[in-house]
């Protein structure tokens, strides 16, 4: 190789010993060989001996050579050196072997040339080999990899492309980074339009505008108000409607840049059914009032006829006394008119009440006086009670005001409570009816109905709030499940605080309110 006019820089090269390039060489694990094409003999350094495998001797003609080389290879190694052979230049060209001995297969790469004598013939063809194989090794493990990668990524992808939550991914400026085909559903949007904007886009006013701003302090502050938790938001679709949306975002961080993953959800349809259910409740409610009233109206009619009875004893007597024409009874006329007056209040009252009771009007808190919530209620509930022999009695703490109630509704639930009671000590000899309302600190009240009936049957009171149970030939069951309703509706509470042999009391708690508010009567 020596003076040879392809090899490099010739004047470094002829300050080189023999000795020394191969030394040189050997250290490199680079095999230098040459094929003489006349003889068709091959010479080569010991280090081809090492990367092939097999003893020097062995490596005599190139056909030696080709023996050791996987046969998968051989063609293309064989048509590289067929190539130059012809039309001269260089090749190189990579394949395994099969090492002779040890059996491994290894990778190698061969760089060659054919060199011509002065009339153009080809007579020497020389190249180096050296060993690829832990380049090829690394690139194997690389390809596993990325296969690896690629496989996990599809995995993903395909989870998150049927997940029925939307996926946002975005960077720590609000740019969206990722947007699956659950949130372009959701959002009404497709991905390629909305990856690169601010996720901003996907929310209404005000929280649009704020939502830079949400992120900036976040950066700053690291104060968690969204990340790691999940929260009711309102989202926005592209042709501008608002939707109801569970969203929880998550935290990541790849290598110093910082990304957030929501996952979304659609409430739509869980709202619908709430309110469906609110509606169903409600109407629930209001027919448990009717078939109340149904129940109670030989007894409303009873009390009723009183006060008509009364107006008419009073007008006839007073006509009686007018037909006198004496202006002597003037006095007793006018004090009968006047009781008459009085009686068409008491039934107007009865008939108001009545009316307000099964009214279907919208649910509406406000700050009621305890007194006269009661006072309503055991005028409707109580009607016929004294008759039956009902001690009543009211027991109201004087520090006891008002409470944030919907009127209808807890006088409904004080009705059924007290209609309960009543129908419980028909068979008591003792029969005591006692409506307490007492502070419960720090900031409800407490109003109890306690009666000395028999108490609650062991079979009804574990399931007593739920609805269709029922000891009663004709009761509906639904009473004390839809007044637990109502009384949590009104963020209260409705239990069954003692019951025995004595008897059964109900206790129900309501936020205590002030009157004097413009919603108080
Ligand atoms: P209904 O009155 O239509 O049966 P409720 O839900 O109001 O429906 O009551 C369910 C059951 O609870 C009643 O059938 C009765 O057995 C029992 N109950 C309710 N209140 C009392 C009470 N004060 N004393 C004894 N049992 C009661």
């Amino acid at each position: 190789m020596q003076g040879d006019p392809d090899s490099g820089p010739l004047d470094l090269t002829s300050q080189l010993s023999t000795a020394d390039l191969d030394a040189t060489l050997a250290e490199a694990d680079i095999c230098v060989w040459s094929l003489d094409l006349i003889t068709e003999r091959v010479t080569c350094t010991e280090t081809c001996a090492r990367l092939f495998g097999i003893a020097r001797k062995d490596l005599t003609d190139l056909a030696s050579f080709q023996a050791l080389l996987h046969p998968e290879d051989r063609q293309a190694r064989a048509d590289a050196i067929e190539h130059v052979r012809h039309h001269g230049g260089t090749y190189e060209v990579d394949y395994r072997i099969v090492r002779p001995d040890d059996g491994r297969t290894c990778w190698l790469r061969s760089r060659g040339r054919v060199q011509s004598n002065a009339q153009g013939h080809p007579v020497r063809h020389r190249g180096v080999v050296f060993s690829i194989d832990a380049q090829k090794h690394a690139e194997a493990e690389q390809k596993k990899i990325e296969a690896a990668l690629r496989a996990r990524e599809a995995h993903l992808q395909s989870v998150l492309d049927t997940v029925p939550e939307g996926m946002i991914v975005i960077d720590a400026q609000g740019v969206i980074q990722a947007f699956s085909p659950a949130a372009e559903r959701l959002f009404g949007r497709p991905a390629d339009e909305t990856i690169g904007q601010n996720v901003r886009i996907l929310m209404p006013e005000p929280v649009r505008s704020a939502h830079d701003g949400y992120l900036d302090r976040y950066r700053r502050t690291r104060e968690r108000h969204v990340v790691g938790t999940s929260r009711l938001m309102t989202g926005q679709r592209r042709d501008g409607a608002t939707f109801p949306m569970k969203i929880a975002v998550g935290e990541m961080r790849s290598g110093d840049q910082v990304f957030f993953t929501a996952f979304v959800n659609d409430l739509t349809e869980q709202h619908q059914t709430q309110a469906r259910l609110q509606e169903l409740q409600a109407e629930l409610a209001h027919v448990s009032r009717l078939s109340a009233m149904g129940e109670m109206a030989s007894t409303l009619a009873h009390e009723l006829n009183q006060p008509l009875g009364a107006i008419s004893s009073y007008t006839t007597g007073s006509m009686r006394l007018l037909a006198r024409g004496d202006p002597a009874v003037n006095p007793q006329i006018r004090q009968a008119l006047g009781k008459a007056a009085e009686q068409a209040l008491r039934a107007g009252q009865i008939i108001r009440r009545l009316r307000e009771f099964v009214s279907r009007g919208e649910t509406a808190t406000r700050a009621e006086a305890v007194s006269q919530l009661i006072e309503d209620a055991s005028a409707l509930a109580l009607i016929g009670a004294r008759e039956q022999g009902i001690a009543i009695r009211v027991g109201l703490d004087p520090q006891v005001d008002a409470v944030l109630a919907d009127r209808v509704q807890v006088q409904q639930v004080l009705v059924n409570l007290l209609r309960n009671a009543c129908e419980a000590m028909q068979q008591s000899d003792r029969r005591e009816l006692v409506i307490t309302a007492r502070p419960a600190p720090p900031d409800r009240v407490a109003i109890t109905v306690a009666d000395t009936g028999p108490g609650i049957a062991e079979e009804v009171a574990a399931r007593l709030f739920q609805p269709f149970v029922t000891t009663k030939p004709t009761g509906m069951g639904v009473g004390l499940s839809i007044c637990r309703t109502i009384v949590e509706a009104h963020g209260g509470r409705l239990t069954l605080e003692r019951n025995g042999p004595e008897g059964a009391t109900f206790c129900m708690t309501l936020s205590a309110a002030r009157r004097g508010g413009p919603a108080a009567r």
